[in-house]
């Protein structure tokens, strides 16, 4: 099952290596996609690292994610097919400016159930 979602490939490889060290078995999906397209990473979801169903726990206390939130889901319908709203302009002034980011609680749209959610800070 998929065990987290990165947006850039050298993040997914450094969880696979940290899991191998500590003998889980890990694989990475979606990266060609993501390498090729990086600018499209938001529209798969990122590149994914997937484990063994029976590793999975072990392998969250591995790379230390806080449970349940190891993966990106809809609250309304927990699917976890959802993407990642661009950035709009007032949190890109925010970021460009180095300021807090009150502004920049992004919006993740759901693919399954079409409604949307803020992606927490
Ligand atoms: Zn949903």
């Amino acid at each position: 099952m998929i065990l987290a979602t990165y947006t850039k490939p050298e993040d997914a490889h450094l969880a696979v290596s940290l899991l191998a060290g500590n003998g889980i078995a890990a694989y990475i999906r979606d990266e060609n996609v993501t390498s090729l397209h990086w600018l499209y990473s938001n529209a798969v979801g990122g590149v994914k690292v997937e484990v063994a169903d029976e590793d999975f726990e072990l392998a969250m206390e591995v790379l230390n994610l806080p449970k349940d939130e190891g993966i990106l889901k809809c609250p309304h319908c927990q699917s976890d097919n959802v993407r990642i709203r661009e950035m709009s302009l007032l949190s890109g002034i925010c970021l460009a400016l180095y300021l807090p980011l009150p502004c920049a609680s992004q919006k993740v749209d759901c693919l399954d159930c079409q409604q949307w959610f803020a992606l927490k800070p």
